[in-house]
């Protein structure tokens, strides 16, 4: 870090204290500069963390990949960590790195607005702050997805979202039908499987499963991170995790790659797993591996072919009030059903009203849909800045990995604009357009435009996602160009 860097005490307002406003905080105090804020709209830190405590909740990217580089676990249990050990996880780093006091809590933004060289950030309590830089680190799936299913508001018994999940409901013994299969349903599948009497997984599209082994560290092992940092950091990095996580970004983003086959062909051996060749036919997709998020999960097959689970497939139901009715017309009762049904994934910064130069909204700007140059940045917008924001990389990632990336980007930018003594920096406009041109006509090529339907998507049909591999990723990260970007 620069001196210009250490020597700005601008003032930054962060907002969101999930995992990447946690992380903005942490790397500004790291950097001696206490002059900022992180508003968040609930009452403790956590972010998807804290709102998604379903049965069953994992983090399927390993545990001791997805945690901060800079604060390693030695304690994790398992090589994928459970919701509330993640939970648990950021509480403690909130701890660890006396971040509690620059959170504001129960503060929801509501509008930040550009005005003479600094934005004016509004809280829905009327909170108001003034701010050089704001760090939009706001999640990308945090807007339940409620879908308008036919019959819904007839049911009697109980109805939730999986990120609401609702725990005054008794689950045990009881007849529960789980919609949807994203990565979400199918982890709530396989634990309710374990507890509830019935459980009917309603897959409007079956899904590929990768099979993961998620064993247990054993109390020797975690002795051995607790005692050897130098363990602990290479687990961190596992070698051979990492190639595997770049070729399965070659293999996404080169449909027709050596790497795309091998997921191919391993997916299809996964179905031999079914013994009964009719439901192996029925969950078996109609879509290429990986064109939607692909699950990973250590039983599901199993737990499909458990005798207290019924696995429906195709849209074709409606709720009706003591369950659901089939296209056949049968009635299948159930106590409880839980909508697995996802995010409006298009939001990200927004409800926030976000406006910047010349009075343009970030809603203005992104009619059309979410974008950023380089996931990071939008033309018109001085200072203002995305962690995990739109346009970069998703699929089975670690978000904390590319957050820290994007931070470290964000920091060299400021870093240029105080050493050239200005106050604003904002990337062009024909940069970004450049770059949206680039992204669009590869994001055309990749595994999630192979024909499916998915969150990937843009309402045009096009991946909004970062459309090369994790690694051109960090190159880019690692070194802005400053061409691209006005300072004034
Ligand atoms: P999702 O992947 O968007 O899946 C939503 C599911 O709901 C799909 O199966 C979809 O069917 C179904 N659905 C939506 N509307 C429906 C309707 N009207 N009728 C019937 N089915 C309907 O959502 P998610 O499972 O919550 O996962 C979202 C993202 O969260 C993941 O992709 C991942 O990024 C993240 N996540 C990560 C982990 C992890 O372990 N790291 C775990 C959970 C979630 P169609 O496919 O037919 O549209």
């Amino acid at each position: 870090m620069s001196e210009h860097c250490r020597s700005d005490n601008k003032r930054y307002v962060i907002i969101g204290a999930g995992m990447s406003g946690m992380l903005a905080g942490i790397k500004l105090l790291s950097q001696g500069n206490s002059n900022f804020s992180i508003y968040e709209k609930a009452e403790k830190i956590g972010g998807t963390w804290r709102e998604n405590t379903y049965p069953g909740l994992t983090c399927d990217v390993p545990a001791h990949s997805y945690t901060y580089s800079f604060a390693p676990n030695p304690e994790w249990s398992r090589v994928l960590a459970g919701g509330d050990e993640i939970q648990a996880y950021f509480e403690s780093v909130e701890k660890m790195y006396k971040l509690t006091p620059y959170i504001r809590f129960n503060e929801e933004i509501e509008s930040c607005v550009y005005q003479d060289g600094k934005y004016v950030i509004t809280s829905k309590n009327g909170t108001t702050d003034v701010a050089d830089f704001v760090i939009a680190a706001t999640g990308v799936l945090h807007h339940p997805n409620i879908p308008r299913i036919a019959g819904m508001d007839t049911f009697q018994g109980d109805i939730f979202h999986s990120a609401r999940w609702d725990h005054s409901v008794a689950l045990d013994n009881k007849r529960v039908a789980v919609i949807g299969t994203g990565s979400t349903g199918v982890q709530i599948v396989s634990a309710l499987s374990k507890r509830s009497a019935r459980v009917a997984h309603f897959q409007r599209s079956p899904q590929w499963i990768r099979i993961v082994e998620n064993r247990a560290f054993t109390e020797e092992e975690k002795a051995a991170f607790r005692n050897n940092p130098k363990l602990l950091k290479d687990i961190q990095n596992d070698k051979e995790l990492q190639e595997n996580i770049e070729k399965f970004s070659q293999a996404i983003t080169d449909p027709d790659s050596p790497a795309m086959l091998e997921i191919d062909q391993e997916v299809h051996e996964n179905l031999s797993l079914i013994k009964d060749v009719s439901l192996r036919e029925k969950v078996t997709p109609n879509y290429r591996p990986a064109c939607k998020r692909i699950i990973y999960s250590p039983d599901f097959y199993d737990v499909i072919q458990r005798e207290n689970v019924d696995v429906f497939v195709g849209g074709g139901f409606e709720v009706v009030p003591n369950g659901i009715k089939t296209e056949d017309g049968r009635v299948h009762e159930f106590d409880v059903i839980v909508l697995a049904t996802g995010f409006q994934t298009d939001k990200f910064v927004r409800p926030i009203n976000v406006v910047g130069e010349n009075g343009i909204s970030l809603d203005e700007v992104w009619n059309e849909g979410p974008t950023a140059y380089l996931a990071v940045a939008v033309p018109g917008f001085p200072n203002f800045f995305m962690l995990n924001g739109p346009s970069g990389p998703v699929g089975n990632f670690s978000l904390i990995e590319i957050a820290e990336h994007q931070w470290s980007y964000i920091e060299k930018l400021i870093e240029r604009l105080n050493s050239a003594g200005k106050s604003n920096i904002s990337v062009k406009t024909s940069a970004y357009q450049e770059f949206e041109a680039k992204r669009v006509k590869a994001a055309k090529n990749t595994i999630f435009a192979t024909g499916c339907q998915s969150w990937y998507l843009d309402k045009n049909g096009v991946p909004a996602t970062w459309p090369w591999t994790r690694s051109r990723f960090f190159e880019e990260m690692s070194a802005p160009n400053f061409e691209n970007f006005t300072i004034a």
